[in-house]
């Protein structure tokens, strides 16, 4: 018997004191908040770079967006500069 590793019954004691603790109508809660915990955790760690992306990539003034690649061509240009795709004109 190996000490200090956490051995199946162990793990149903836990479960046993948590549900005694909590109650079964509060274990769904419970799952929750860890898994928005998780959530928000992993969120925090995978959102700040795509917060600098989604930043780039948003559209500066006078600029729309390639119907065939989304990338940003000026409004004047007629076909994409990436992709050289037609760009349908707005009927002004
Ligand atoms: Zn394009």
């Amino acid at each position: 018997m190996g000490v200090g590793v956490l051995q199946p019954w162990h793990v149903i004691v836990i479960l046993v004191i948590v549900l005694v603790i909590f109650g079964p109508g509060k274990l769904p809660m419970l799952g929750k908040a860890v898994g928005d915990t998780v959530r928000d955790f992993k969120k925090a760690v995978t959102d700040e770079p795509k917060a600098d992306a989604s930043a780039a990539s948003a559209l500066a003034p006078g600029m729309r967006e390639c119907s065939t690649c989304h990338k940003p061509v000026p409004v004047a240009d007629r076909f994409c500069g990436a992709c050289g795709a037609q760009q349908q004109v707005p009927v002004a």
